[in-house]
């Protein structure tokens, strides 16, 4: 469906962006909504980039397209950050968070015009504070491209899952932006173009509960001031919901919608991978809570764990039967470097080295086959249309209505009420009309549409629509088991999804 051309902008990107020189001219290009030309290669001195895991072939890709150019590479981020060793052939490798290594590449670059001869390297071993990060150059990018804006308020984690490498990227105390910072932010951001909902990218949006509770009133003010312009989403993990005041706060923030990394069902497996955090409360209950508070939740499943057994398939679709979570990211476990799932499945000689042609880096202790097997039936059944748009009645039905009334002024400009009547006209037509599940989608979308509820329904419609074409593209094996796979395929889909929560 065009239209919305990606899911949210390169928060990263755009921050370095903003970090450059002043009197180095920029010329931004987010290859999600529009991929640089080649006219693009040619007017630059160097080309910067950054990605995911997932995005590792097209960005090898963009190395080679500019040094066809002869242009000098550079390239930073969560991927490269993670693994150097995947781009061999870049000019020049930003290891780390913003920092000294920033500084140092700016000055190596004004000072070296040419490409050099072996790969150099720049690590960040001092931190920029985040008071000091610059705003997001979000003037360099239309906001209209995307389904959501994206701001960040912390860095880093306080736990230790055993997959994920967000502790020993971003550290275990949570470091942070000042309220007036993130409220400047979303003021830059309204004033960039038509937003409607803003998602918070911190790994752990509840990481510092304590900042999160200081910055809390700080947004609800924000809202009262501009008439409730955005609905708020971020990733948490799931013992927020054992912390009233903090989801009281949150929906008077209007915020809508929480990521929290789930991962399994099964209490034996969460004690397994260390998640300990999400056995402080029983998880139907959890839901139920953050439900109660407006907050649909949106969840990561992992499989292809130690504890999976031939029962795993069936007990993940009765769990998402009864949460009634619409959308879940179910990916087959990868091994990322620097995690402590890598350092033991190394020990035990269960890491593949070679694993391009494979949907994971793990020998599962079941069959390989049995394993992806079971992640595509959970796909296809989890996004079957008729499940997934009960799955979203449930929540127009027993969520949405718990959240806060706002005004509707500040959501009615006039440019957002072009993009949304633009987006729902392509929705009734491609699903309305054209879909094979239309008689499904009108039978979910009419009783909405009486009632006047056009968000909902904009809502259901894109994200109804992109998840039973992904489910449907997992089934026939183009897509793949993991965000982090390393069987990437020439046209994946450049979605950006971070792990968190
Ligand atoms: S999975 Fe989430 S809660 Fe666990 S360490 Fe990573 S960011 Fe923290």
């Amino acid at each position: 469906m065009k239209g919305v051309r990606a899911f949210m902008p390169p928060q990263g990107l755009l921050l370095i962006a903003a970090y450059l020189p002043a009197e180095w001219e920029v010329r931004f290009r987010d290859e999600n909504s529009h991929p640089a030309s080649t006219a693009d290669y040619r007017w630059a001195d160097a080309v910067m980039v950054s990605g995911m895991h997932i995005q590792r072939n097209q960005i090898n890709a963009i190395n080679d397209a500019a040094h066809r150019q002869g242009k000098t590479t550079v390239l930073g981020g969560p991927s490269v950050s993670g693994c150097p060793e995947y781009y061999p052939d870049f000019d020049i490798l930003h290891l780390g968070e913003m920092g000294d290594a920033t500084n140092q590449l700016i000055a190596y670059l004004d000072e070296n015009s040419s490409r050099p001869e072996n790969q150099v390297r720049f690590e960040t071993r001092d931190r920029l504070p985040l008071p000091r990060f610059p705003r997001p150059a979000y003037h360099l990018i239309n906001l209209a491209d995307y389904f959501l804006a994206s701001i960040q308020f912390s860095s880093g984690c306080p736990y230790h899952c055993e997959f994920c490498d967000i502790p020993a990227l971003y550290g275990n105390s949570p470091r942070l932006k000042t309220a007036e910072q993130v409220t400047g932010e979303l003021d830059a951001m309204l004033a960039a173009g038509p937003v409607s909902a803003v998602y918070f990218v911190d790994d752990n949006f509840v990481g510092n509960r304590k900042a999160a509770l200081e910055l809390l009133p700080h947004l609800v003010e924000w809202q009262k001031r501009r008439q409730y312009p955005v609905q708020f989403a971020c990733e948490a993990t799931l013992n927020i919901a054992q912390n009233p005041k903090l989801l009281e706060l949150m929906r008077e923030a209007y915020f809508c919608t929480v990521f929290c990394g789930i991962e399994t069902p099964d209490t034996n497996a969460l004690n397994a991978i260390a998640k300990k955090q999400n056995l402080s409360i029983p998880i139907m209950d959890a839901i139920e809570i953050l439900n109660r508070h407006g907050m649909e939740v949106v969840s990561g499943i992992i499989m292809g764990l130690d504890t999976d057994t031939p029962g795993t398939p069936r007990q993940i679709l009765e769990f998402v039967n009864q949460a009634n979570i619409p959308m879940l990211t179910i990916n087959l476990l990868m091994a990322l470097p620097r995690t402590p799932l890598w350092r033991r499945l190394e020990t035990e000689g269960r890491i593949i080295i070679d694993a391009d042609s494979l949907e994971s880096n793990v020998r599962f202790n079941m069959p390989y086959d049995e394993v992806v097997g079971h992640w595509r039936e959970c796909i296809s059944r989890a996004y079957e249309p008729e499940a997934l748009y009960q799955r979203f009645d449930y929540n127009r039905i027993h969520t949405y209505p718990n959240r806060l009334p706002i005004p509707s002024k500040g959501r009615a400009t006039l440019p957002r009420l072009i993009k949304g009547s633009s987006a729902l006209a392509r929705i009734l037509f491609y699903e309305g009309v054209l879909s094979d599940y239309r008689r499904l989608f009108w039978k979910t979308a009419l009783p909405a549409l009486r009632k006047g509820e056009i968000e909902y329904v904009i809502h259901m419609g894109l994200i109804g629509h992109h998840l039973i074409k992904f489910a449907r593209e997992c089934a026939s094996g183009r897509e793949s088991a993991s965000f982090y796979s390393q069987r990437l395929r020439e046209d994946a889909p450049q979605t950006t999804p971070e792990a968190a929560g």
